[in-house]
């Protein structure tokens, strides 16, 4: 394909020669700018500043599918509901963070899948979507949470998804094919990650996996503390490898979470995760690399979930305050990098109404919301009634939608329903449209977009960003902040 997939290996290049040679400054000139190599073997980003091998703590923070809107409305809503902006908008208010956009294009398309793109950070390689850290040759590439590994650091994943996920396996695990969970939990054993939080019980229970095998007494059996509720979790009590896995999928929506007692009990948030995650790997005191991801956003995006969209991007946004809290307890030895992995459905608030001003009441009302269009989807189907659709919105909204649109519902879920953009006739996405019209957040469709997305980085390394980054040169970052050797790949 066109898009430079920069595939090293089959081209026969060696990445140590490349940064021997120093060829590095030469590859990012035309893309933004990362690190130069100087002739005694440090590196030294393009305002002079030298931080090769000062990181000792990496905290890479993912929201999966923000768009541009998201982020607005995240902070939109934080400054109406708490009357202070979101902690990513206050990071850019304040100055405290280098901020720039990012090319996610991976080796077959400028639309990236979460495979592909979180490969592009882990392996430094843009492969095919679908893939994780391996060409579609077969070549595997050596993730940045083994190499750090290898060399003495700590390593972690924290996710609202199920933790074998795209996003996080994108750090960790080699497989052709991201579906492959069984396989990835497999590999998160037998590579040793020291954290691992999220969901996925149906990738380690005997009775889900498709090998029978018993993930959890086989971690267990490693020295693992292994947790499958909140209360089992606890707080960090020193450095103690754990494996967490608090529900059969993904995590619920927040505003789900939040609202509903048994989930609230027993399913840790982000953060609580994220900051049991950064106490218990710093108390090693080896130092550590870490992938946070929210990554129900994404999904919220997919649906066209204006309510779990916003509310999960907010406590995406309490894992970054933890992390920038750790960040600025040691500001010379973290680099914090904190983005998204490509745009989805590209929502915004819009000014839907007839008046502009009305827009921002019409957002208001997500304060007293109580549950996402993802729950109330999840008791709809082809035998609803219309009375039935009205009251399910009304007992999560409080509002009452017209009768002819829940009658577009109810002719969605039994495939009746015939929209100019055939993206828009799935029967969550006749709901998004819907609330489109009392929450003034509107949406373009409900799948991945190209766009450059946002990126903001503090800590070593940091200001050697430019204004527009590559996206496998985050990898070299990492490697070049921490004093980390990269491997060599032999075509
Ligand atoms: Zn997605």
């Amino acid at each position: 394909m066109s898009n430079d997939s920069n595939n090293k290996s089959s081209s026969g290049f060696n990445r140590r020669d490349f940064l021997k040679f120093g060829a590095l400054g030469g590859l990012i000139a035309g893309t933004g700018g990362l690190v130069t190599s100087c002739a005694d073997g440090s590196a030294a980003g393009r305002n002079g500043q030298n931080y090769s091998g000062k990181a000792k703590y990496i905290i890479f923070l993912v929201s999966d599918g923000m768009s541009h809107g998201t982020l607005q409305m995240a902070d939109l809503m934080s400054r109406r509901m708490h009357g202070r902006p979101s902690k990513w908008i206050s990071l850019y208010e304040e100055g405290k963070v280098t901020r720039g956009l990012m090319d996610m294009t991976t080796g077959n398309s400028n639309v990236p899948d979460s495979a592909a793109a979180a490969s592009s950070w882990g392996c430094g390689q843009r492969i095919y979507n679908g893939n994780v850290n391996m060409a579609e040759d077969g070549t595997e590439f050596e993730p940045i949470l083994p190499i750090f590994k290898s060399a003495g650091r700590k390593t972690g994943l924290v996710t609202t998804t199920k933790v074998t996920h795209a996003t996080p396996a994108g750090f960790s695990a080699n497989v052709p094919r991201r579906g492959m969970e069984d396989e990835i939990a497999q590999q998160y054993y037998e590579r040793e990650f020291d954290i691992v939080l999220g969901g996925g019980n149906i990738h380690f229970s005997p009775d889900r996996r498709e090998d029978g095998r018993d993930m959890y007494a086989a971690f267990a059996d490693k020295g693992y503390k292994v947790a499958r509720t909140k209360g089992e979790l606890g707080s960090a009590n020193g450095f103690e490898r754990t494996l967490g896995v608090f529900t059969d999928h993904h995590l619920p929506y927040s505003l789900d979470h939040a609202n509903t007692p048994d989930l609230a009990e027993n399913v840790p948030t982000l953060a609580e995760m994220s900051k049991y995650a950064i106490d218990n790997l710093y108390a090693s005191g080896d130092g550590f690399i870490m992938q946070i991801e929210g990554g129900r956003v994404d999904h919220a995006a997919h649906t066209m979930d204006g309510t779990g969209l916003v509310y999960d991007q907010l406590a995406f946004d309490e894992a970054i305050k933890v992390a920038f809290d750790f960040y600025e307890e040691h500001p010379d030895e973290t680099l914090v990098i904190i983005t998204t992995d490509h745009g989805n459905a590209n929502p915004a608030l819009n000014a839907a109404g007839s008046r502009y001003d009305d827009s921002v009441p019409n957002f208001d009302k997500l304060q007293s919301f109580t549950y996402t269009n993802n729950w109330i989807m999840s008791e709809l189907n082809d035998s609803s009634s219309i009375s039935d659709i009205r009251s399910r919105i009304g007992t999560a909204t409080g509002i009452e939608v017209e009768r002819a649109h829940a009658q577009m519902l109810y002719d969605a879920l039994r495939g009746n329903f015939r929209a100019a953009y055939q993206m828009k006739e799935r029967p969550a996405n006749v709901l998004g449209d819907i609330m489109s019209n009392h929450t003034s957040i509107a949406f373009t469709g409900s799948v991945h977009t190209a766009d450059y997305v946002e990126l903001a980085v503090a800590g070593p390394g940091s200001s050697s960003i430019g204004a527009f980054t590559r996206n496998t040169d985050l990898f070299d970052l990492m490697l070049e902040a921490a004093g980390v050797e990269a491997p060599a790949y032999t075509g």
